[in-house]
């Protein structure tokens, strides 16, 4: 054999899988078909501005995942992150803003109200959260196996219930219900009628595995130093260091299955490569129909595979502005409002409403300057799509234009150039339907019921934002988690049969 562990693609998932592989001394080879690796979790640089695949707010930051992953390899302590403290949420003509200073309200029916965080009240709240969290957080961080063992059958309870219908109970303004929905599309890339509560607990469930005493809960969220691309590159780094291989450009054809086992793939150029397990990070409706073949799978399950519902996808504008024109990390903008009723008529009749669409924008080089060319700015704005949508792009597009300018007037004025990513560019990747985080975090598809990373094919298991039973919480973070958690599963069945 040539290798210990061939993994397909270079996502978050397949970095983390191959660093905790590596790092227990495996001999790992990634083959990533690009010629970058991180896939969603990627970037590129064009004319000194930093191309990062989405608008990026990461969760868990150097508390979750990413860290871990790293640290399996000797790579600890090097990611750095930076945490928003100004943002913006507006809708319609309401905007809040918290710019680390002051909480300002503007309304055109009401007076501008401004709280000076900084007089007195920004040190309670410096002083009160942070004690309450220590003390809350702590102590359910410290007893989180128990916590999470006795809230597993609670939180199934909620798995059939979708947050919107929730939320609905006991919320009736319309303001505030469209910034659930945003937030939760942030969150989960799927509309709150199919998203399950117990999605949503699961997230805080993590959130108190990752605290740590002292820690400013704003630390959730973050955008890492020197971009995406540096969290897989950093894994990928370690794997080299623990004498493992990144090959790019190197596509995967298909898996090759001998006996009922996976024993190697074969590239485009039929090239063969052997190893005893194959972890695929190429999606697992692709793996299973495309790279292995149903016919080695019973037809239940490749049935059932195949019936797997990707999450929504999204469009993107990458924006270089030829000066700073704001000092936000991030805005969360619906001027038109009526944001659940857009999502129905995308989702349910694959038509792009008329209208400005709600976006989510980061301001990198905000977070970390090295993100765009001195005295210039980059702002990245992502904004809820359906795939199977019968019009053309162009027009959204233009109403995606208006809704920058409209949140920031100059925006068009000192727009030098931009790039608008359609879902045809996320199809790269290799997904159907081009889903911004993976397989969607649905009713049907989430706990229990998320498919397994273990395959019934031997030797052979998925990773990513894809898989992986009670796998959930944020995209990237959720990713990464699932490939740490399917490797160490491997090395504990490699343990398991070593003692037998
Ligand atoms: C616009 C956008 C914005 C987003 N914003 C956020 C956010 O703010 N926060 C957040 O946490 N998440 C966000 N996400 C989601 C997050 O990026 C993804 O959920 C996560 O990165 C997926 O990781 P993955 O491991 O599943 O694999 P992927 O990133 O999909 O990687 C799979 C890799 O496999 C490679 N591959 C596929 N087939 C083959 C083959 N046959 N041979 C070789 N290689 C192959 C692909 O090229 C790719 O590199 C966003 C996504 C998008 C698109």
């Amino acid at each position: 054999m040539d290798y210990d562990a061939i993994i397909i693609g270079s996502g978050l998932g397949g970095c983390a899988a191959g660093a905790a592989l590596a790092g227990a001394g495996r001999k790992v080879l990634i083959l990533e078909r690009m010629d970058v690796v991180g896939g969603r979790c990627s970037t590129k640089v064009r004319e000194g501005f930093r191309m990062d695949i989405g608008c990026h707010f990461l969760f868990g930051c150097e508390h979750g995942a990413f860290e871990e992953a790293c640290r399996r390899v000797g790579k600890g302590g090097i990611l750095k992150f930076d945490h928003p403290d100004s943002f913006c949420i507006k809708i319609k003509d309401v905007s809040i803003v918290v710019d680390g200073k002051d909480l300002i309200v503007e309304s055109p029916k009401s007076q501008r109200i401004t709280v000076h965080l900084a007089e007195g009240f920004q040190e309670m709240m410096k002083m009160m959260p942070q004690e309450l969290m220590n003390m809350g957080f702590g102590m359910m961080g410290q007893m989180m196996p128990m916590v999470a063992a006795m809230a597993a059958p609670i939180v199934e309870q909620f798995d059939n219930v979708p947050i919107g219908d929730f939320v609905d109970q006991y919320l009736n303004w319309p303001a505030l219900r469209d910034f659930v929905e945003l937030g939760q599309f942030a969150g989960f890339g799927t509309p709150s009628f199919l998203t399950p509560v117990s999605e949503m607990i699961r997230t805080m469930l993590i959130m108190m595995e990752y605290y740590k005493p002292g820690m400013n809960p704003l630390e959730f969220i973050g955008y890492p130093i020197g971009g995406l691309g540096t969290i897989p590159a950093t894994m990928c780094e370690g794997i080299k260091d623990n004498g493992g291989e990144v090959r790019l450009e190197a596509n995967v054809k298909r898996i090759i299955v001998e006996g009922g086992r996976a024993t190697g793939v074969e590239l485009d150029d039929g090239e063969v490569m052997k190893a005893p397990l194959v972890v695929s990070n190429a999606g697992i409706k692709e793996t299973v129909a495309g790279l292995v073949g149903n016919e080695h799978f019973d037809a239940e399950y490749a049935e059932r595979i195949g019936k797997l519902i990707p999450g929504i996808t999204c469009f993107c504008i990458r924006a270089a502005l030829d000066r700073k024109i704001t000092d936000l990390d991030g805005i969360f903008c619906i001027p038109d409002g009526n944001l659940v009723s857009y999502y129905h008529t995308q989702w349910e009749q694959h038509h792009i409403p008329d209208g400005r669409p709600a976006v989510m924008w980061s301001v990198p080089s905000n977070m970390d300057p090295t993100a765009a060319p001195e005295g210039k700015q980059l702002v990245i704005a992502v904004g809820p799509l359906t795939f199977e949508s019968d019009e053309p792009y162009g027009k959204i597009e233009q109403d995606a234009l208006n809704t920058m300018e409209h949140v920031l007037p100059g925006f068009k004025e000192h727009l030098m150039w931009y790039e608008f990513l359609t879902p045809d560019s996320y199809m790269v990747f290799g997904e159907q339907g081009a889903p911004a985080i993976g397989i969607a975090q649905c009713i049907g598809q989430v706990g229990k019921e998320r498919p397994s990373s273990k395959s019934p094919v031997e030797g052979l298991y998925y990773v990513g934002a894809e898989c992986g039973v009670d796998m959930s919480g944020i995209g990237t973070d959720m990713a990464t988690r699932c490939g740490l958690k399917c490797a160490d599963y491997i090395l504990s069945q490699e343990k398991a049969s070593v003692g037998a």
